[in-house]
C-alpha cells in the first residue's frame, strides 16, 4: 500500500494514470497527514479542507486532459494572494485580509489541475530566516522539533518534509526558498529573476523577490517550475523562454560541464558535516564527467551587507501602503495621523519595524550616497563577478547554508547572526540567477544538509541537470521519501 501523502507529484500522477488512486484519496491522505502532524509542526496559517476536498471530488470525475499537476495537492505560502482564502503575510496588519484576486501563480496552479490545500506560515512579510517572526505561531522543523525550519518559507518546507503535501510554493528574496529547503531536507528552487510572475506576491523587495517551488525531489521541482514560469502581461519584469528542456532531454547527463568551486570556500566558517558533504558533492559531480575548477567570487563577502541595504530600502517603500486605509486592520484614533501611527505601530512586528527603519535610513538624503548608492554599486560588481565566472564555468556549487537547522530561539535576540545565515544564498538573489538547494545527506545529529547549484541567467536547465546528478549520487530521496512510504530513520 502506498502512503499517498509521502509520494512525489509525479508518482501521484502515475497512479492516477493507472487508475490506482484518485485525487480525493490523495487529498484525504494529505489532510490526514496534516491532522497527525500539524499540532506539533505548525506549518499552516489556513487550511481549506472543505474546498480542497470539493475540488478533488470534481477532479475524480474528470480526465487528466494534459493537465501537468492534475489532482496534485499543493500548499501556498501566505504572502501569495488567493481570492478564496485569507492572505496575511503572517502579519497582524493584514489581519484576515482576503484579496479580491488570485496571484498569477495561483491561476497557473489551478489551470494545471492542482488542488490548493492551504496557506503556509512564514516570517512576517517574508523577513527572516527561521519563521519565528510570524505574528501567529512558530513552525517547527519536522526533523527535530526543537529546531527552526528555516525561513521565510518555513511553513512550505516543513509541510513538504512532514508528509502534508507533495509540493508547495515559497518565495525567495535572499534565500527564503533555498535555506528552509536545506533545513528541512527538501528541494527548493528560485529561477532567474522574472522567470515567475510576481503578480499577486505581496512585495517585500521587488528587485529581488521571486516565487518558486519546494518539493521532495528535483523532477517535481522542475515540473512545478515549468507550470509557474512564463511571461505575464500583469508583471512587466516577467520573462518568456523555453522550459521544455527542464524536464526532458539531457535531464541527467552532465558530462563535459564545467563546475566552479568558490575559491575562498576553505576559509569560510562551516559546520564540519556541511564541509564534508560539500567535498563529497564536488567529487560526485567530477565522477559524473564534469570538470571542476576554482571560481573566484570576490563579491561574496559583500553580499550580505549589500542585500540587507537594498532589500530593506525597497521594503520601506513597499510597506508604506499598509496605512490602515486600504487593507486589513485599522486602529481607532482621533486623527488621521494618529490612525496611521497606531495601525502601523500595532500591526507590524519588531523585525518589520526594524527593517522599515533601516530602509528609510539608508534612503534618507543624508545617507543615501553612503549606503544605498554604495550597495547598488556593490550589486553591479557582484553581477559582474558572476558574469565573468559563467564565461569560464557552466555552474557553481556551494552549500546552501554554513550550518544545518539551528535551535528555535537561538538567534532571535541577535538579528545579525540571523542575517548571516543567508551568506551563501544572497549572491544568486542579488545577481538574479537561478539556484537550487538539493538535500545531500544528514549531519551526525540527523539534520539534513542542502547543496546549492547556481547557473548563469536563464540557465535553469543546467541547474536541474547538475541537481539531478547530486540527488542520484546521494540517494537522499530514496532513503527518506521512498515510493513504498517506508523510510529509514525517524518518524517524520
Ligand atoms: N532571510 C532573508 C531576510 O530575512 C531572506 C528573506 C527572503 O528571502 N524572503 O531577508
Amino acid at each position: 500500500m502506498h502512503d499517498l501523502a509521502r509520494l512525489t507529484a509525479i508518482e501521484l500522477l502515475d497512479l492516477y494514470k493507472r487508475r490506482e488512486t484518485t485525487p480525493s484519496e490523495a487529498v484525504r491522505a494529505c489532510l490526514d497527514g496534516i491532522d497527525s502532524k500539524e499540532g506539533v509542526v505548525g506549518a499552516f496559517l489556513h487550511i481549506d479542507a472543505e474546498g480542497a476536498m470539493a475540488r478533488a471530488l470534481r477532479l475524480d470525475g474528470e480526465g487528466i486532459d494534459g493537465r501537468p499537476l492534475f489532482g496534485v495537492p499543493v500548499a501556498v505560502k501566505d504572502n501569495i494572494c488567493t481570492s478564496t482564502m485569507p492572505t496575511t503575510c503572517a502579519s497582524r496588519i493584514l489581519g484576515s485580509y482576503q484579496p479580491p484576486y488570485d496571484a498569477t501563480v495561483v491561476r497557473r496552479l489551478e489551470d494545471a489541475g492542482a488542488v490548493i490545500i492551504g496557506k503556509t506560515n512564514l516570517d512576517e512579510f517574508a523577513m527572516g530566516s527561521s519563521t519565528e517572526n510570524s505574528a501567529f505561531h512558530t513552525t517547527r522543523n519536522p526533523w527535530d522539533e526543537s529546531r527552526a525550519p528555516g525561513g521565510s518559507s518555513g511553513g512550505s518546507a516543513a509541510a513538504v518534509a512532514a508528509g502534508m503535501v507533495p509540493i508547495a510554493l515559497g518565495s525567495d528574496t535572499g534565500g527564503s526558498i533555498r535555506q528552509p529547503a536545506s533545513f528541512c531536507g527538501v528541494t527548493g528552487m528560485k529561477g532567474t529573476y522574472g522567470r515567475v510572475s510576481r503578480y499577486g506576491l505581496i512585495a517585500f523587495a521587488s528587485s529581488l523577490d521571486q516565487i518558486g517551488p519546494i518539493a521532495r525531489d528535483v523532477d517535481d521541482c522542475a515540473l512545478l517550475m515549468r507550470v509557474l514560469s512564463g511571461k505575464d502581461p500583469l508583471d512587466s519584469t516577467s520573462i518568456s523562454g523555453e522550459t521544455e528542456s527542464w524536464t526532458t532531454g539531457t535531464a541527467g547527463n552532465i558530462e563535459g560541464l564545467r563546475v566552479g568551486v568558490p575559491l575562498r570556500s576553505p576559509e569560510w566558517e562551516m559546520d564540519g558535516a556541511v564541509r564534508e558533504l560539500f567535498a563529497r558533492s564536488v567529487s560526485a559531480v567530477m565522477e559524473s564527467g564534469c570538470t571542476t575548477g576554482s571560481a573566484e567570487l570576490p563579491g561574496m563577502d559583500k553580499s550580505i551587507a549589500c542585500y540587507y541595504i537594498i532589500a530593506n530600502a525597497e521594503a520601506s517603500s513597499n510597506l508604506a501602503r499598509f496605512d490602515g486605509v486600504r487593507y486589513g486592520m485599522r486602529s481607532d484614533a482621533e486623527t488621521l495621523i494618529r490612525m496611521y501611527e497606531e495601525t502601523r505601530g500595532e500591526g507590524f512586528g519588531a523585525e518589520v519595524k526594524r527593517r522599515i527603519l533601516l530602509g528609510t535610513y539608508v534612503l534618507s538624503s543624508g545617507y543615501y550616497d553612503r549606503y544605498y548608492s554604495r550597495a547598488r554599486r556593490a550589486r553591479a560588481e557582484i553581477k559582474d563577478d558572476f558574469k565573468k565566472i559563467f564565461e569560464e564555468f557552466d555552474a557553481i556549487i556551494l552549500p546552501t547554508t554554513p550550518e544545518p537547522a539551528f535551535e528555535l530561539g537561538e538567534r532571535l535576540a541577535d538579528p545579525v547572526s540571523m542575517y548571516l545565515s543567508d551568506i551563501f544564498t544572497t549572491p544568486a538573489s542579488i545577481a538574479g540567477l537561478p539556484a537550487i538547494s538539493v538535500p545531500v545527506g544528514v549531519t551526525g545529529d540527523g539534520l539534513p544538509v542542502g547543496m546549492q547549484i547556481i547557473a548563469g541567467e536563464g540557465r535553469e536547465d543546467i541547474v536541474f541537470r547538475v541537481a539531478r546528478v547530486l540527488q542520484g549520487s546521494f540517494g537522499f530521496v530514496e532513503r527518506y521519501y521512498s515510493r513504498s512510504g517506508e523510510r529509514e530513520g525517524d518518524e517524520r
